[in-house]
């Protein structure tokens, strides 16, 4: 696939509706992505407020043989580090958001860069709920154009497979509407094919019948990390689909923007939702109860708090992260965990965090991203406060997950791969011919500057 190199035309951009330059006003602050550990350097920045901006955007860096970089919020910005993007526009979507609920027909149209917090309180009054994950500050669309792994994942599969209709301005500037009636290789490809398809300017979801749920956290010392570990792999072997829950181990530096129970502390941790009445739920969850956590907040609360249930950072922050999907977890990785973030492990990671795949997500969609491959996603992250830190960020986050390696699915889900060199990993060959045809027919001189290369 071809890339354009011609440096950028700034006076020819500039009459184009929110085009920000280098050296304007307003410019750095819209360059900066979600993840603050982040730093690029775009051409120019675009932040259009509706589909006749984005194509204009479109139009004109196609013209000047420039790139498009499309982002909704920059959670998956480190895909970017280190590109050079003298040649790119990089289009931002926050202002180009809003969600509309059909109660009677349970689905919501949520436009461009819409946050999955405001899809979740406009279905809440509805007795509503949608498959977001565990932030709710990540938006829809590189959501789903990831395949989208929820909190009611076990249950209802991937929030790809809960997708109408997704419109985009294609790279020639037009609108186009894919669903499975229409442009139906394109509906294939932007769920779960990645962002490299066009500019999601609209994306129709059904939302699920959910008004509260029974979600929660159960914390302890990280001393206790190595039978937590333990009894919970063992669990999760005959934990039902209702149940999706993840363990993390993690380690928070002693300041005074955390609560006490957090500050300075290490600790293990299990979160998740159980879709089951409360006395089901309950036993599904003796188990691990039964291991005296400090802290128990599993309960049955409305389903717009799960957002709140993970404690993901409620703003944007800097930090680094690897990935990988694993086929097991025998004892021997069991111990391998540990070594690298359990109580003795002498790590600068924040969180060696596992996730509980199975149930509906091993189950395939007619979708790119037709499962998740593995009983397990695991994810790394390091804090990276000061830039002095990213190098070590990169080398720790890696070294944790590669530990891990010998236990890979051998796939990689994008959503969790913040590097662009594991793309190779995502998919089987003829899933990726398949995408890479489809690319070609919607994007044949490569304007789509995605988070991941196909
Ligand atoms: C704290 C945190 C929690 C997370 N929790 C989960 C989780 O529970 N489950 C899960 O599956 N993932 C989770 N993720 C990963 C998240 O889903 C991905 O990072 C996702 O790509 C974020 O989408 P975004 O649009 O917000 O980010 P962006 O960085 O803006 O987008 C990522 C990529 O998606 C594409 N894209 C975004 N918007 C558009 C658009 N409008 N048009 C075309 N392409 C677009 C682009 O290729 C872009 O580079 C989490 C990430 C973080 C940091």
């Amino acid at each position: 696939m071809s890339t354009p190199t011609t440096a950028l035309d700034a006076s020819a951009l500039r009459s184009i509706p929110g085009i920000l330059l280098p050296g304007d006003p307003g410019y750095d602050a819209a360059r900066t992505p979600w993840n603050l550990a982040v730093d690029l350097h775009p051409a120019a920045v675009a932040v259009p407020r509706d589909v006749d901006e984005v194509a204009a955007v479109v139009a004109a860096a196609s013209a000047h043989g420039l790139r498009v970089a499309p982002q909704s919020t920059g959670h998956l910005a480190l895909s970017l580090h280190g590109l050079d993007l003298s040649n790119t526009v990089l289009l931002r979507m926050h202002r180009f958001t809003g969600v509309r609920v059909d109660p009677d027909a349970r689905t919501a149209r949520v436009l461009g860069g819409t946050l999955w917090r405001d899809v979740a309180a406009a279905a809440a009054p509805h007795g509503l709920a949608a498959l977001h994950g565990s932030a709710g500050d990540v938006a829809v669309a590189g959501y789903v154009v990831g395949g989208g792994l929820s909190l009611y994942g076990r249950r209802h599969g991937l929030a790809a497979g809960h997708v109408r209709a997704i419109e985009v301005v294609t790279a020639d500037g037009a609108l186009v509407r894919a669903s499975a009636d229409e442009h139906r290789d394109l509906f294939w490809a932007l769920r779960g094919g990645g962002g490299g398809f066009g500019v999601v300017v609209a994306v129709e979801i059904d939302l699920l019948p959910i008004a509260d749920v029974v979600a929660g956290m159960l914390l302890w010392d990280l001393s206790h990390g190595p039978e937590v570990l333990r009894t919970w792999v063992e669990w999760t072997k005959t934990a039902p689909e209702s149940a999706t829950t993840s363990l993390r181990a993690m380690r928070f530096p002693p300041i005074p923007e955390l609560p006490p129970f957090l500050s300075g502390r290490s600790l293990v941790v299990i979160d998740g939702a159980v879709l089951e009445e409360d006395e089901r739920a309950a036993e599904i969850l003796a188990p691990l109860r039964a291991l005296g956590p400090e802290l128990d907040t599993f309960t049955r609360i409305p389903a717009i708090d799960v957002l709140g249930v993970h404690m993901d950072p409620p703003a944007p922050t800097p930090g680094i992260s690897d990935h990988l999907l694993l086929a097991e977890l025998p004892e021997e990785a069991v111990a391998v965990f540990l070594s690298v973030a359990g109580p003795d492990a002498e790590t600068s990671l924040m969180i060696a965090e596992l996730r509980h795949l199975e149930g509906a997500l091993a189950r395939p969609i007619d979708a790119a991203l037709a499962t998740l491959h593995g009983r397990f996603a695991l994810f790394t992250l390091a804090a990276v406060p000061v830039p002095q830190l990213f190098e070590l960020g990169m080398q720790t986050t890696a070294d944790a997950a590669s530990a891990l390696r010998p236990w890979s699915s051998g796939v990689a889900y994008q959503n969790f791969s913040d590097r662009r060199e594991e793309a190779s990993a995502f998919f089987d060959v003829e899933t990726r011919d398949r995408l890479v045809r489809i690319r070609e027919q919607y994007d044949p001189a490569g304007l789509w500057l995605a988070a991941h290369d196909l």
